[in-house]
């Protein structure tokens, strides 16, 4: 069976359809082994893949300008 997948870019809402390529994934890690006891986070991105795409920490991402709109938006909201 054969089920539409609606997928929007969480920075500008557009809607991804078949035909365009180049959308991302991006999500927050925290890196273990840092020194001392504070949480060291980090954005990991990686190419799409529509089985990632399902994961709930997924940031969906239609292009480089929106990945860095995100890293923008991210990178002045860590405290
Ligand atoms: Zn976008």
């Amino acid at each position: 069976m054969a089920w539409t997948e609606s997928f929007h870019c969480d920075v500008c809402n557009k809607a991804k359809d078949e035909a365009t390529e180049d959308w991302w994934l991006a999500w927050t890690e925290t890196v273990s082994g840092a020194p001392g006891d504070a949480e060291q986070r980090a954005v990991k991105l990686t190419p799409w893949n529509n089985f990632l795409a399902h994961s709930a920490e997924m940031r969906h991402l239609c292009g480089a300008r929106c990945v860095h709109t995100m890293l923008d938006r991210w990178m002045m909201a860590k405290s």
